[in-house]
């Protein structure tokens, strides 16, 4: 069982999920999709959760709004000619054309669908896979010429998958796979090489602690603008 709860850091309202269990030490995590835990032994007066919230605040909030910020934004596409989609970085226009060799070409400023016969799902499906062929592509050179910076420490290089995923743009799992968001393939090359450079550090430091931001600030000097970059994007 846990309870909603809040706490007040300047102006702002910090919510948090309040869980009572069976253990000797408290815990705060921010999870990816904001959610705020705490973990306390049963008998910890609240006072006490308070003061250490309290404490904490700042480094919560400071992981909220990365967090927060770290999701794609998407806008909502009817696939008709005319429209604009993104495609590393850049704005296309959609031009549909009716034709029996159903292909899709990416020329100055546009994006051409040759279909078979007008039907915005199927020319939808098209352009989907004309997407992830890029992706394919353009993620597995960014994913060797970012892991080639980490060379001198020795590491067993991820595998890489690519799907797409609702709240992250990139995610790392301990069994040693990078996977990164189809979506991503929308934004700008240095934007990818931020988040494949993000996930690679994590096979040597798990949370985003101060060691993480060292060894990113390393491995990507210029992380930061790259990630403003991101967030100002709508897919
Ligand atoms: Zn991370």
């Amino acid at each position: 069982m846990s309870e909603k709860k809040s706490i007040k850091y300047g102006e702002r309202e910090i919510f948090y999920d309040l869980q009572y269990l069976e253990r000797k030490t408290m815990t705060i995590a921010v999870h990816p999709d904001g959610t705020v835990m705490v973990k306390v032994p049963i008998q910890t007066p609240f006072d006490k959760i308070e003061t250490r919230l309290k404490k904490r605040s700042k480094w919560i909030a400071k992981h909220l709004d990365y967090f927060i910020n770290f999701k794609p934004k998407v806008t909502p596409r009817q696939f008709i000619s005319g429209e604009t989609h993104l495609y590393l970085g850049r704005r296309y226009r959609l031009k549909i054309i009716i034709d029996n060799k159903e292909k899709v070409v990416a020329t100055r400023g546009t994006i051409v669908v040759y279909i078979k016969y007008r039907d915005s799902d199927r020319i939808k499906n098209l352009v989907e896979k004309w997407y992830k062929e890029k992706a394919d592509e353009h993620f597995a050179k960014s994913f060797n010429k970012c892991f080639e910076k980490f060379n001198k420490y020795n590491l067993k290089k991820p595998a890489l998958k690519i799907r797409k995923m609702k709240k992250r743009w990139g995610s790392y799992s301990t069994k040693g796979t990078v996977t990164l968001n189809l979506e991503l393939i929308k934004a700008p090359s240095e934007c990818i090489d931020y988040v494949v450079t993000h996930e690679l550090c994590h096979i040597k430091c798990k949370n985003h602690g101060a060691e993480f931001y060292k060894l990113l600030s390393k491995m990507m000097p210029e992380w930061e603008k790259n990630k403003k970059r991101l967030e100002k994007i709508f897919i």
